[in-house]
């Protein structure tokens, strides 16, 4: 009999739980009403997109000639488009980018795994911080890298600098860097970033290579209190790869929009940017969307009404507390991280499940001990989950 590859068949075989308890959460829906099931497992804006960008869509459907239309795009995308990115992202950051360093992608997602694929070789180790995003390991581990991983502070969710300083060696080749943060909803400080750009410039220098920080910002516009403010990475790093979304902070996360930036400062800034777009190709991305390249440029100075996200943590960080349950403040996305009352997050979260609570174990992030509570969902519904916490909570006292 014939021996098949191994490692092609296990592509597939591990499924995201996230989706698998959003999945869970759909056939309870099914069976005792959508009104019965408190769904805090995934990340899909409840808020919806702004009129202005339906609106916009219709004209383009009833403007744009329909062969030009829906034609392939190049394969970095209309270079009118990335203009109109590069010319947003230089009014507002200061910045001196031109469509060249851009190429649009589906979503922050194509953006990673482009920049996965396109840096590492066989060996290369990635650093993540947990709690992390769980994609991060899927992209790294395929692409043949090896992940390191770096829990954050507990207290605040930086980064010890002692601790990434001893995790670099002479493989690292990607430090990932995810703020505001899915799923703690933490952000890193500018003194944070400034701390890792010093350590990561210090170990380029001793072993000779560029490490890039891969910055994923699906989430940038979701931060919820005005005295903080989010740095920009690419200017306080010169080797930083730049990945950014619309599905979050316009409500789109089915259209797929995003972009890859290799800004100009990144070391051999051109071949760099071929590769990452040669990944591209050789994952069969071909173009985005070209209707929704259209929408972009309408994208640029307009978001949701993000407010009911902020109304929404408020009001969970408030009651739960009261309940008796702790978890960190956080300052932005949305989602917080609940301690599991007896420390097993499995078991709470399967606990849960007999209120009709649905969270994802912090086990999916590395980040055992606590559930990911996603609050992208109507005020109503946090407000009538808010009783069946307390029972929940009844249970282990
Ligand atoms: N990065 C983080 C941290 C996320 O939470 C998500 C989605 O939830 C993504 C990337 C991918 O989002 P998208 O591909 O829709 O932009």
């Amino acid at each position: 009999m014939t021996t098949l590859p191994k490692f092609p068949l296990q592509f597939g075989k591990e499924e995201n739980l996230i989706r698998v308890i959003a999945a869970y959460a759909a056939k309870r829906a099914e069976e005792i009403g959508a009104e019965n099931v408190f769904n805090f497992s995934i990340g899909n804006p409840n808020v919806p997109a702004p009129t202005r960008l339906t609106e916009a869509l219709q004209e383009i459907l009833r403007t744009v000639p329909a062969a030009e239309l829906h034609s392939y795009s190049p394969a970095a995308g209309l270079p009118w488009v990335r203009k109109a990115v590069a010319d947003d992202l230089n009014a507002r950051y200061g910045t001196d980018y031109t469509a060249d360093d851009l190429y649009l992608t589906a979503g922050a997602s194509g953006a990673l795994a482009m920049a996965f694929s396109g840096l590492l070789l066989e060996g290369d180790e990635v650093i993540i911080f947990a709690p992390y995003y769980p994609e991060y390991v899927v992209y790294a581990e395929s692409f043949g890298g090896r992940v390191v991983t770096i829990p954050c502070r507990e207290e605040d969710f930086q980064i010890e600098p002692e601790t990434l300083r001893a995790a670099i060696t002479e493989k690292t080749k990607i430090v990932v860097v995810n703020s505001p943060s899915n799923p703690a909803g933490s952000i890193f400080s500018e003194k944070t970033i400034n701390a890792m750009a010093d350590i990561l410039r210090e170990a380029e220098a001793r072993f000779g290579h560029p490490i890039y920080l891969l910055a994923d910002e699906p989430y940038r516009e979701l931060v919820y209190d005005e005295h903080i403010t989010l740095p920009f990475i690419p200017k306080l790093y010169d080797n930083t790869i730049y990945c950014y979304s619309y599905s979050k902070c316009v409500s789109l996360p089915g259209e797929r929009m995003g972009y890859l930036l290799v800004p100009p400062q990144v070391e051999d800034h051109r071949d760099v940017y071929a590769a990452l777009a040669g990944a591209g190709r050789i994952l069969g991305l071909v173009c985005n969307s070209s209707l929704f390249q259209h929408l972009l440029p309408h994208c640029l100075d307009i978001t949701s009404d993000l407010g009911i996200y902020k109304t929404n943590r408020d009001l969970l960080l408030e009651t739960l507390t009261a309940q008796g349950y702790e978890m960190a403040r956080p300052d932005g996305a949305f989602y917080l991280v609940l301690k599991a009352t007896d420390g097993d997050d499995l078991a709470f979260c399967e606990r849960a499940k007999e209120f009709e609570l649905i969270m994802v174990p912090g086990t999916c992030f590395g980040y055992p001990g606590y559930a990911r509570l996603s609050y992208c969902v109507e005020t109503e519904t946090i407000r009538r989950a808010l009783p069946e916490f307390e029972k929940l909570m009844e249970t282990y006292r």
